[in-house]
């Protein structure tokens, strides 16, 4: 368990909203609606596009690939290995994000909570997705109406778990490292990173390993669980 965190920085995508479910959406969607793509079953298309994607994302966290070269080559090396050549990459791209914007939505759970957490701590975000996409989620859902700091990684020039994003999150929270709680889904970006950084870390997974969950300080499956640890259990932050 943790000591009271003073400030509370939560990650977006999978923690407060379910990207993974608007990301399958979106290429459901694409994929529909192109006959070319369909000569491999949904599923297959569906594992290889995320396969190459999570692949060029590790790319250009490590500064080996530019943003624009991860939004193209991420349909272009899809369907180079599915052996498509009537479809057009830089379309296909530009439709799944289009249809990537229409199908975002709370994680279960997730909005309530946010927002009980944020009438009692102050509160802030980060996140490693691309700076307009990610603008327009946070506007779109009012998380910035409750929240301070809003850290996206391509505004900082580092993603997580680099330490300079955590420190720059340092900054603008105005504690000290040991007095924040980082809520995130990604066990190296978040777990592992708010952890080197000396924050606190609350690791929301519905699959729990031991060895990784040692270095969170809350691991938790429900928002509820989060909820109970961090106002119902807390002394002195209940509401009248
Ligand atoms: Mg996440």
């Amino acid at each position: 368990m943790f000591a009271k965190p003073a400030f509370i920085y939560f990650d977006i995508d999978d923690t407060l909203l379910d990207h993974m479910h608007a990301q399958e959406q979106a290429l459901y969607i694409i994929y529909q609606q192109r006959p070319a793509l369909q000569k491999v079953p949904f599923k297959a298309f569906n594992t290889l596009y995320k396969s190459i994607n999570s692949g060029l994302w590790r790319d250009y966290s490590l500064g080996y690939i530019s943003k624009s070269e991860l939004k193209h080559r991420r349909f272009t090396d899809t369907f180079l290995e599915l052996n498509i050549m009537s479809e057009d990459p830089v379309e296909t791209g530009t439709a799944y994000i289009n249809a990537y914007r229409t199908e975002w939505k709370w994680v279960e759970g997730a909005r309530e909570v946010y927002e009980e957490i944020c009438r009692h701590y102050p509160t802030g975000l980060i996140t490693n997705g691309f700076a307009e996409t990610q603008k327009k989620k946070i506007i779109d859902f009012g998380l910035d109406q409750l929240s301070g700091p809003v850290i996206i990684s391509e505004e900082v020039g580092h993603l997580k778990p680099s330490p300079e994003i955590f420190s720059f999150a340092e900054k603008q929270a105005g504690v000290s490292g040991a007095e924040i709680l980082y809520v995130g889904d990604n066990f190296m970006s978040d777990i592992v990173g708010g952890s080197e950084a000396g924050w606190q870390t609350a690791w929301f997974t519905q699959t729990i390993e031991a060895s990784k969950a040692e270095r969170a300080q809350l691991v938790f499956s429900s928002f509820l669980t989060l909820k109970q640890a961090l106002i119902e259990n807390s002394s002195g932050t209940s509401s009248p």
